[in-house]
Protein backbone atom coordinates (compact mmCIF):
# COMPACT_ATOMS: atom_id res chain seq x y z
CA UNK A 1 0.00 0.00 0.00
CA UNK A 2 1.46 3.33 -0.70
CA UNK A 3 0.00 6.49 1.18
CA UNK A 4 -0.53 9.61 -0.63
CA UNK A 5 0.58 13.13 1.66
CA UNK A 6 -1.26 16.03 0.74
CA UNK A 7 -0.02 19.64 2.70
CA UNK A 8 -3.20 21.50 2.37
CA UNK A 9 -3.65 25.44 3.18
CA UNK A 10 -6.90 27.23 2.66
CA UNK A 11 -7.42 24.89 -0.62
CA UNK A 12 -11.41 24.64 0.23
CA UNK A 13 -11.44 24.92 -3.54
CA UNK A 14 -9.38 22.15 -4.41
CA UNK A 15 -9.06 19.04 -1.41
CA UNK A 16 -11.81 17.13 -2.72
CA UNK A 17 -11.47 17.62 -6.59
CA UNK A 18 -8.14 16.55 -6.40
CA UNK A 19 -8.71 13.46 -3.81
CA UNK A 20 -11.30 12.86 -6.87
CA UNK A 21 -8.45 12.93 -9.52
CA UNK A 22 -5.67 10.91 -7.34
CA UNK A 23 -8.30 8.05 -6.46
CA UNK A 24 -9.65 7.87 -9.70
CA UNK A 25 -6.14 7.29 -11.01
CA UNK A 26 -5.01 5.04 -8.46
CA UNK A 27 -8.26 3.39 -8.81
CA UNK A 28 -7.45 2.63 -12.64
CA UNK A 29 -4.38 1.41 -12.43
CA UNK A 30 -4.64 -1.15 -9.30
CA UNK A 31 -2.68 1.00 -6.45
CA UNK A 32 -3.39 0.14 -3.07
CA UNK A 33 -3.55 3.45 -1.55
CA UNK A 34 -4.51 6.08 1.53
CA UNK A 35 -5.09 10.01 1.09
CA UNK A 36 -3.26 11.62 4.17
CA UNK A 37 -4.60 14.92 3.91
CA UNK A 38 -2.76 17.52 6.52
CA UNK A 39 -4.78 20.93 7.46
CA UNK A 40 -2.25 23.38 7.73
CA UNK A 41 -4.62 25.55 9.86
CA UNK A 42 -6.59 27.02 6.92
CA UNK A 43 -8.71 29.58 8.16
CA UNK A 44 -11.61 28.64 4.71
CA UNK A 45 -13.72 25.38 4.95
CA UNK A 46 -10.67 23.21 4.14
CA UNK A 47 -11.10 21.44 7.22
CA UNK A 48 -14.89 20.83 7.44
CA UNK A 49 -14.15 19.09 3.48
CA UNK A 50 -11.59 17.07 4.92
CA UNK A 51 -13.44 15.50 7.74
CA UNK A 52 -16.38 14.94 5.86
CA UNK A 53 -14.25 13.49 3.12
CA UNK A 54 -12.91 11.36 5.51
CA UNK A 55 -15.90 9.78 7.52
CA UNK A 56 -17.61 8.75 3.71
CA UNK A 57 -14.17 7.11 2.82
CA UNK A 58 -11.99 4.86 4.56
CA UNK A 59 -9.07 5.08 2.58
CA UNK A 60 -8.72 9.04 3.39
CA UNK A 61 -7.10 10.09 6.47
CA UNK A 62 -7.39 13.87 7.70
CA UNK A 63 -5.02 15.41 10.10
CA UNK A 64 -5.65 18.77 11.60
CA UNK A 65 -3.04 21.43 13.09
CA UNK A 66 -4.01 23.71 15.82
CA UNK A 67 -2.58 26.51 13.54
CA UNK A 68 -0.48 26.95 10.17
CA UNK A 69 2.92 25.46 10.86
CA UNK A 70 3.87 25.76 7.38
CA UNK A 71 4.41 22.98 4.62
CA UNK A 72 7.18 21.76 5.96
CA UNK A 73 5.53 20.86 9.40
CA UNK A 74 2.64 19.73 7.12
CA UNK A 75 4.85 17.23 5.34
CA UNK A 76 6.54 15.57 8.23
CA UNK A 77 3.02 15.33 10.01
CA UNK A 78 1.92 13.36 6.99
CA UNK A 79 4.86 11.30 7.09
CA UNK A 80 4.59 10.49 10.69
CA UNK A 81 0.96 9.56 10.10
CA UNK A 82 1.39 7.68 6.94
CA UNK A 83 1.08 3.42 7.50
CA UNK A 84 2.17 3.09 3.50
CA UNK A 85 5.04 1.23 2.69
CA UNK A 86 6.20 3.95 0.45
CA UNK A 87 4.88 7.30 1.16
CA UNK A 88 4.31 9.86 -2.17
CA UNK A 89 3.82 13.75 -1.07
CA UNK A 90 2.42 15.98 -3.69
CA UNK A 91 0.81 19.75 -3.54
CA UNK A 92 -3.15 19.77 -2.92
CA UNK A 93 -3.19 21.88 -6.44
CA UNK A 94 -2.66 19.47 -8.64
CA UNK A 95 0.55 21.06 -10.16
CA UNK A 96 2.48 17.84 -9.33
CA UNK A 97 0.49 15.87 -11.99
CA UNK A 98 -1.09 12.82 -10.27
CA UNK A 99 -0.51 10.50 -13.00
CA UNK A 100 3.58 10.84 -12.10
CA UNK A 101 2.67 8.75 -9.20
CA UNK A 102 2.13 5.73 -11.35
CA UNK A 103 5.09 6.32 -12.60
CA UNK A 104 7.08 6.41 -9.37
CA UNK A 105 5.17 3.27 -8.17
CA UNK A 106 5.93 1.70 -11.04
CA UNK A 107 9.42 2.44 -10.31
CA UNK A 108 9.50 1.51 -6.64
CA UNK A 109 7.77 -1.60 -7.32
CA UNK A 110 10.08 -3.23 -9.96
CA UNK A 111 13.31 -2.12 -8.89
CA UNK A 112 15.32 -2.33 -5.71
CA UNK A 113 15.00 1.59 -5.65
CA UNK A 114 14.28 3.76 -2.28
CA UNK A 115 13.29 7.15 -3.23
CA UNK A 116 11.51 8.37 -6.73
CA UNK A 117 12.21 11.73 -6.80
CA UNK A 118 10.22 13.93 -9.11
CA UNK A 119 12.33 16.63 -11.00
CA UNK A 120 11.15 19.95 -12.94
CA UNK A 121 11.11 19.47 -16.59
CA UNK A 122 9.70 22.90 -16.72
CA UNK A 123 9.00 25.31 -13.59
CA UNK A 124 5.82 26.44 -14.97
CA UNK A 125 4.16 29.84 -14.75
CA UNK A 126 6.90 31.60 -12.87
CA UNK A 127 7.47 35.30 -12.70
CA UNK A 128 11.18 36.79 -13.75
CA UNK A 129 12.07 38.01 -10.26
CA UNK A 130 10.84 34.40 -8.72
CA UNK A 131 13.01 32.63 -11.20
CA UNK A 132 16.14 34.76 -10.64
CA UNK A 133 15.74 34.51 -7.00
CA UNK A 134 15.46 31.04 -6.62
CA UNK A 135 18.07 30.12 -9.59
CA UNK A 136 20.53 32.17 -7.00
CA UNK A 137 18.94 30.39 -4.29
CA UNK A 138 19.90 26.82 -5.48
CA UNK A 139 23.41 28.09 -6.96
CA UNK A 140 24.13 29.10 -3.10
CA UNK A 141 22.57 25.81 -1.52
CA UNK A 142 24.93 23.84 -4.08
CA UNK A 143 27.91 25.63 -3.83
CA UNK A 144 27.88 25.42 -0.10
CA UNK A 145 26.51 22.46 1.00
CA UNK A 146 26.66 20.56 -2.85
CA UNK A 147 23.34 19.21 -2.91
CA UNK A 148 22.13 19.98 -6.41
CA UNK A 149 18.65 21.70 -5.97
CA UNK A 150 17.73 23.10 -9.28
CA UNK A 151 14.42 21.43 -10.50
CA UNK A 152 14.06 19.28 -7.31
CA UNK A 153 10.31 19.63 -5.84
CA UNK A 154 8.74 18.11 -2.70
CA UNK A 155 6.89 15.81 -5.31
CA UNK A 156 8.70 12.51 -4.38
CA UNK A 157 8.15 8.89 -3.37
CA UNK A 158 10.10 7.35 -0.24
CA UNK A 159 10.24 3.58 0.46
CA UNK A 160 9.12 3.31 4.56
CA UNK A 161 13.12 3.06 4.53
CA UNK A 162 13.72 6.19 3.71
CA UNK A 163 10.80 7.66 5.58
CA UNK A 164 11.36 6.14 9.00
CA UNK A 165 15.07 7.50 8.55
CA UNK A 166 13.46 11.09 7.82
CA UNK A 167 11.54 10.67 11.07
CA UNK A 168 14.97 10.05 12.98
CA UNK A 169 15.92 13.06 12.07
CA UNK A 170 15.58 15.78 15.52
CA UNK A 171 15.94 18.83 13.68
CA UNK A 172 12.97 21.29 14.31
CA UNK A 173 13.77 23.72 11.55
CA UNK A 174 13.28 21.55 8.63
CA UNK A 175 14.19 21.36 5.10
CA UNK A 176 12.09 18.65 3.50
CA UNK A 177 13.53 18.67 -0.03
CA UNK A 178 17.35 18.80 1.13
CA UNK A 179 16.76 16.45 3.95
CA UNK A 180 15.01 13.75 1.81
CA UNK A 181 18.31 13.90 -0.65
CA UNK A 182 20.51 13.82 2.57
CA UNK A 183 19.77 11.01 3.82
CA UNK A 184 21.19 8.99 1.05
CA UNK A 185 19.50 5.49 -0.32
CA UNK A 186 18.81 4.50 -4.20
CA UNK A 187 17.31 7.20 -5.93
CA UNK A 188 15.80 7.37 -9.45
CA UNK A 189 14.40 10.53 -10.93
CA UNK A 190 11.34 11.11 -13.02
CA UNK A 191 10.42 14.05 -14.98
CA UNK A 192 7.11 16.11 -14.68
CA UNK A 193 5.82 19.25 -16.04
CA UNK A 194 4.51 21.87 -13.63
CA UNK A 195 0.57 22.03 -14.41
CA UNK A 196 -0.78 25.20 -13.65
CA UNK A 197 -2.40 26.03 -10.71
CA UNK A 198 -6.50 24.14 -10.11
CA UNK A 199 -8.20 27.19 -7.97
CA UNK A 200 -6.59 29.72 -5.83
CA UNK A 201 -3.34 31.09 -5.79
CA UNK A 202 0.09 30.61 -4.23
CA UNK A 203 0.55 30.71 -1.37
CA UNK A 204 3.67 32.55 -0.96
CA UNK A 205 4.50 35.84 -0.49
CA UNK A 206 7.78 37.35 -1.66
CA UNK A 207 8.58 37.90 1.93
CA UNK A 208 7.84 34.37 3.02
CA UNK A 209 10.23 33.00 0.35
CA UNK A 210 13.15 34.89 1.26
CA UNK A 211 12.56 33.54 4.73
CA UNK A 212 12.30 30.15 3.62
CA UNK A 213 15.52 30.43 1.29
CA UNK A 214 17.98 32.15 3.96
CA UNK A 215 16.32 29.38 6.85
CA UNK A 216 16.95 26.89 4.44
CA UNK A 217 20.70 27.63 3.36
CA UNK A 218 21.78 28.71 6.84
CA UNK A 219 19.86 24.97 7.73
CA UNK A 220 21.84 22.82 5.44
CA UNK A 221 25.70 24.89 5.66
CA UNK A 222 27.38 26.92 8.04
CA UNK A 223 29.38 28.40 4.86
CA UNK A 224 28.21 32.16 5.96
CA UNK A 225 29.87 31.77 9.22
CA UNK A 226 33.47 30.81 7.12
CA UNK A 227 32.62 34.65 5.32
CA UNK A 228 33.14 35.92 9.01
CA UNK A 229 36.64 34.32 9.14
CA UNK A 230 37.41 35.69 5.42
CA UNK A 231 36.41 39.21 6.31
CA UNK A 232 38.55 38.98 9.95
CA UNK A 233 41.76 38.28 7.52
CA UNK A 234 40.97 40.20 4.55
CA UNK A 235 40.61 43.36 7.56
CA UNK A 236 43.52 41.73 9.51
CA UNK A 237 45.83 42.18 5.87
CA UNK A 238 44.47 45.50 5.30
CA UNK A 239 45.57 46.88 8.52
CA UNK A 240 49.26 45.00 8.33
CA UNK A 241 49.83 47.25 5.45
CA UNK A 242 48.36 49.95 6.67
CA UNK A 243 50.19 49.76 9.46
CA UNK A 244 53.57 49.05 8.32
CA UNK A 245 52.95 52.41 5.67
CA UNK A 246 52.35 54.66 8.57
CA UNK A 247 54.80 53.75 10.77
CA UNK A 248 57.21 54.80 7.54
CA UNK A 249 55.80 57.55 7.05
CA UNK A 250 56.08 58.80 11.10
CA UNK A 251 59.57 57.71 11.08
CA UNK A 252 60.31 59.53 7.46
CA UNK A 253 58.07 62.58 9.63
CA UNK A 254 55.45 62.86 7.02
CA UNK A 255 52.23 61.76 8.91
CA UNK A 256 49.25 64.09 10.26
CA UNK A 257 47.44 63.58 6.45
CA UNK A 258 45.56 60.80 6.95
CA UNK A 259 41.40 62.09 8.41
CA UNK A 260 39.83 60.56 5.59
CA UNK A 261 41.66 57.19 5.55
CA UNK A 262 40.84 56.82 8.87
CA UNK A 263 37.13 57.72 8.83
CA UNK A 264 36.70 55.44 5.95
CA UNK A 265 38.48 52.70 7.95
CA UNK A 266 36.66 53.07 10.70
CA UNK A 267 33.12 52.99 8.25
CA UNK A 268 34.68 49.94 6.69
CA UNK A 269 35.52 47.94 9.90
CA UNK A 270 32.84 48.68 11.95
CA UNK A 271 30.08 47.40 8.71
CA UNK A 272 31.88 44.27 8.58
CA UNK A 273 31.72 43.63 12.23
CA UNK A 274 27.95 44.53 12.64
CA UNK A 275 27.51 42.31 9.17
CA UNK A 276 29.20 39.44 10.49
CA UNK A 277 27.88 39.32 14.12
CA UNK A 278 24.48 39.39 12.17
CA UNK A 279 25.48 36.52 10.69
CA UNK A 280 26.45 35.07 13.80
CA UNK A 281 23.37 35.90 15.64
CA UNK A 282 21.73 34.41 12.94
CA UNK A 283 22.83 30.99 13.93
CA UNK A 284 22.80 31.51 17.79
CA UNK A 285 19.14 32.22 17.30
CA UNK A 286 18.62 28.73 15.09
CA UNK A 287 20.34 26.98 18.22
CA UNK A 288 18.02 29.01 20.05
CA UNK A 289 15.07 27.65 18.01
CA UNK A 290 16.37 23.78 18.05
CA UNK A 291 17.46 23.61 21.62
CA UNK A 292 13.58 24.82 22.95
CA UNK A 293 13.28 21.47 21.29
CA UNK A 294 9.68 21.91 21.11
CA UNK A 295 7.01 19.52 18.76
CA UNK A 296 7.21 20.77 15.09
CA UNK A 297 3.57 21.25 15.03
CA UNK A 298 0.52 20.67 17.32
CA UNK A 299 -2.42 18.24 15.95
CA UNK A 300 -5.96 18.84 16.83
CA UNK A 301 -7.67 16.20 15.18
CA UNK A 302 -7.38 13.08 13.21
CA UNK A 303 -9.92 11.61 11.12
CA UNK A 304 -9.39 7.92 10.55
CA UNK A 305 -11.81 5.09 10.04
CA UNK A 306 -10.31 1.77 10.06
CA UNK A 307 -11.10 -1.70 8.00
CA UNK A 308 -14.53 -2.03 9.52
CA UNK A 309 -15.39 1.46 9.02
CA UNK A 310 -15.34 2.70 12.60
CA UNK A 311 -13.62 6.12 13.92
N1 LIG B 1 0.91 24.73 2.00
C1 LIG B 1 0.82 24.36 3.34
N2 LIG B 1 1.10 25.30 4.32
C2 LIG B 1 1.47 26.59 4.01
C3 LIG B 1 1.57 26.93 2.63
C4 LIG B 1 1.30 25.98 1.67
O1 LIG B 1 0.50 23.22 3.67
O2 LIG B 1 1.68 27.37 4.93
C5 LIG B 1 0.59 23.72 0.96
C6 LIG B 1 -0.45 24.15 -0.05
O3 LIG B 1 -1.76 23.88 0.39
C7 LIG B 1 -0.09 23.30 -1.25
C8 LIG B 1 1.42 23.19 -1.14
O4 LIG B 1 1.74 23.50 0.21
O5 LIG B 1 -0.63 22.00 -1.20
C9 LIG B 1 2.12 24.12 -2.12
O6 LIG B 1 1.67 25.44 -1.92
P1 LIG B 1 1.51 26.48 -3.10
O7 LIG B 1 0.82 25.85 -4.25
O8 LIG B 1 0.90 27.70 -2.51
O9 LIG B 1 3.04 26.77 -3.43
P2 LIG B 1 3.74 26.80 -4.89
O10 LIG B 1 3.11 25.74 -5.74
O11 LIG B 1 3.52 28.17 -5.40
O12 LIG B 1 5.18 26.52 -4.57
MG1 LIG C 1 1.28 25.27 -6.06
Amino acid sequence: MISIVIPSYNEEGNVSHTAEVVIRIMEKNNIPFELVFVNDGSSDGTWGRLEAMALKDERIVAVNFSRNFGKEAAIFAGLETARGDAVVLMDCDLQHPPETIVEMYKIWKNNDIDVVEGRKSDRGKENKAYRGMSLLFYKLIKKTSGLDMDAASDFKLLDRRAVDALLRMPERLTFFRAMSSWVGFKTEKVYFEVAEREVGESKWTTRQLIKFAINNITSFTSAPMQIVTVFGVLTFIVSVILGISTIVQKILGESDAGFPTVIILQLLTSSIIMFSLGIIGYYISKIYEEIKNRPRYIIRDVVRKNDRGEL
